[in-house]
């Protein structure tokens, strides 16, 4: 751990967010991994969240932004300077018979349901994705047949310097798990989508039929972050990691899922380290035999100075 800026902790605790020092990111991440965060901080509003970029950028000292932690590969060192928890930011309203927003820390699954109640259709497919609405449009998540970018209207976001600002859908860069967020230091306040009208019946026996194909086919009973490798083009990364045959493959506790070969599940008290040398050598198996470099599509954070062989992984997320 290091010594928070006192700058910085004095405005945190003027500011009345609840935080933590030396908070356990294990606890908040689906891998249930990862060391302690130097400071994790919950702003309850957007003032807090605002207010906070403006002194951390003002203080020098690093800022981590987490929603619901399904898709982050936090280092067994923790996290230096301040984690920005969404969780609180879960405020939702509608703008229009077919347009609702909400704040960034909303669970989608809350936002999907949402759409349901209002007979709304096109976001069937993110039932079950366990990530913020805030995660959802920074990694473009989908599911199926869909993506958050079929359905966002525009997104607010603060810069550094607490310029708040909204990006349209095409101003959104979005690609496959990719958003204009995914290279940048803004941090999502609200997503708006706008959908269609739909029939009750059919979004929720829908949503209901897409939960189940995900408890038939993913190892949902184990600590995981979903598919640990991007779809590379060409192929599908649990179709290569089966051919290779790594289906059990285990690093200490982590383990190549026997059900999904696309995910590495916490198997019995892995470790963020275990995890990621895990990563590195089923990539390298499947790249020796197939061709194929795979991608990480987990969000590799935190200080990993203590891995030499960090830069083999560095930047491809
Ligand atoms: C069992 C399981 C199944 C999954 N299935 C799917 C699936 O079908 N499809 C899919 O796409 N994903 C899937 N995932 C992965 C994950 O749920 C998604 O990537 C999700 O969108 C991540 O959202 P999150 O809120 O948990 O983000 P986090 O994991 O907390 O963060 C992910 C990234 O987003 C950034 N971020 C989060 N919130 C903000 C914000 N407000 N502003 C700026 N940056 C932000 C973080 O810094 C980080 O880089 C699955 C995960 C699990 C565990």
């Amino acid at each position: 751990m290091q010594q928070i800026n006192p700058a910085v902790l004095n405005e945190i605790k003027k500011s009345g967010s609840e935080y933590i020092e030396n908070a356990p990111m294990r606890k908040l991440t689906s891998f249930r991994t990862g060391g302690n965060a130097d400071i994790l901080v919950y702003p309850k509003t957007e003032e807090e969240f605002i207010s906070l970029a403006k002194i951390c950028r003002s203080c020098g000292t690093p800022v981590t932004v987490i929603g619901n932690g399904s898709n982050l590969l936090v280092s067994d060192n923790g996290i230096r300077g301040v984690v920005v928890s969404t969780s609180k930011l879960t405020e939702i309203k509608d703008d229009d018979e077919l347009t609702f927003t909400a704040g960034a820390g909303l669970p989608l699954k809350h936002f999907c349901r949402h759409a349901l109640e209002r007979s709304l259709t096109g976001l069937e497919f993110a039932y079950g994705i366990p990530g913020s609405v805030g995660g959802a449009a920074y990694m473009n998540a989908g599911a199926y047949d869909g993506e958050m970018k079929d359905v966002i209207l525009h997104c607010r976001h603060v810069d550094p310097s607490g310029k708040v600002s909204v990006l349209t859908n095409p101003e959104l860069d979005f690609s496959y798990r990719h958003s204009i967020y995914s290279d940048s230091d803004l941090w999502i306040l609200s997503v708006t989508v706008r959908l269609k009208k739909g029939n009750r019946e059919e979004i929720e026996s829908k949503m209901q039929d897409l939960m189940s194909r995900r408890k038939e086919k993913q190892p949902l009973e184990y600590p995981s972050a979903g598919s640990t490798f991007k779809r590379p083009k060409g192929s599908y990364a649990s179709l290569l990691i089966d051919q290779c045959g790594l289906k059990g493959l285990s690093v200490g506790g982590a383990c190549v899922s026997e059900k999904h070969a696309g995910f590495i599940i916490n198997k019995d008290n892995a470790t963020s380290d275990d995890i990621f040398s895990l990563i590195l050598r089923v990539r390298q198996e499947v790249f020796d035999k197939t061709g194929f470099l795979l991608e990480p599509e987990v969000k590799i954070i935190g200080d990993w100075s203590h891995r030499n062989d960090f830069d083999k992984i560095k930047g491809t997320g």
